[in-house]
């Protein structure tokens, strides 16, 4: 059942998106080369805790979990999809890392994920995360009152389809709410003018996963969370929770554009 909001809920549910928007700024902020996944997690946890908000990451345990997970991000890195589990790693020269973070404050959820590079990145990450992110703005384009679930599915996988990356098949997007996960399902690929009519008040995760060798197979890791590619090939994944209204879709998890600084130097790219 989808649960409609009100325009107070969605005030609510943005100021949980805000607190995602911090954690995943400060995380990239701190992400560089010799920087563990560990420390990456307090940072996250940090700023959740600083907002007072608690993490539906901690502890979530969906059917095919096979232990609940032990963090408040999940950390996958390169050709990890996602749900990793940030460990002693420590970041490499041309690593490319996706971070997902979630927050509940005062009963609400918000869900948000980006990937990026840490030193010297490959020309072909650049293209793959620039490729994740028009994916994720035609999704956030087509949420708009009238248009159907299939709408938004459609727009983002052509753009990863076009680009000629694969899309796994299975994960995707989520209605949000009081819980993390709601419906409806979005998924990653469907038929435009199919599935659930978009209303004012339906809010969705919309968020894309791209895998850059072009095929769709991935399995699970040994820790029976992690996500990896069936290629071998890198992976990005970004995701805005975003609220259906009459006035146009709203990013209820923008985050600020960094401020220059050590961590934000403009990088060449490696050869
Ligand atoms: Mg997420
Ligand atoms: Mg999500």
């Amino acid at each position: 059942m989808v649960e409609l909001k009100t325009d107070t809920s969605i005030d609510a549910m943005h100021a949980a998106g805000q607190v995602v928007g911090q954690a995943l700024t400060a995380v990239r902020r701190a992400a560089d080369v010799g920087v563990s996944l560990l420390e990456l997690e307090r940072v996250a946890r940090e700023v959740l805790k600083g907002a007072g908000a608690s993490s539906p990451f901690l502890g979530y345990r969906p059917s095919f979990a096979p232990t609940p997970f032990p963090a408040v991000i999940c950390a996958s890195v390169n050709d990890a999809i996602v749900h990793g589990i940030p460990t002693t790693y420590r970041l490499r020269d041309g690593d490319l890392l996706s971070v997902d973070c979630g927050a509940e404050l005062d009963g609400w959820a918000g869900d948000s994920a980006i990937s990026f590079t840490v030193g010297r990145p490959r020309a072909s990450d650049v293209r793959l995360i620039e490729t994740a992110e028009r994916a994720l703005a035609a999704g956030i384009e087509a949420a708009v009152v009238g248009c159907r679930i299939g709408d938004i599915a459609h727009a983002i996988g052509s753009v990863c389809r076009a680009a000629g990356y694969g899309v796994p098949q299975g994960f995707g997007g989520h209605g949000v709410g009081r819980r993390m996960h709601e419906d409806p399902p979005v998924p990653n690929e469907g038929r435009p003018g199919r599935g659930m009519r978009l209303r004012h008040g339906m809010v969705l995760a919309i968020e894309p996963m791209l895998i850059a060798g072009g095929t769709d197979g991935f399995h699970a890791a040994p820790d029976g969370w992690t996500l990896r590619t069936d290629d071998g090939s890198r992976a990005a994944h970004v995701e805005h929770t975003v609220a259906i209204t009459d006035g146009g879709p709203r990013i209820l998890t923008a985050r600020q554009p960094l401020q220059e600084g050590p961590g934000a130097a403009p990088r060449s790219p490696a050869p």
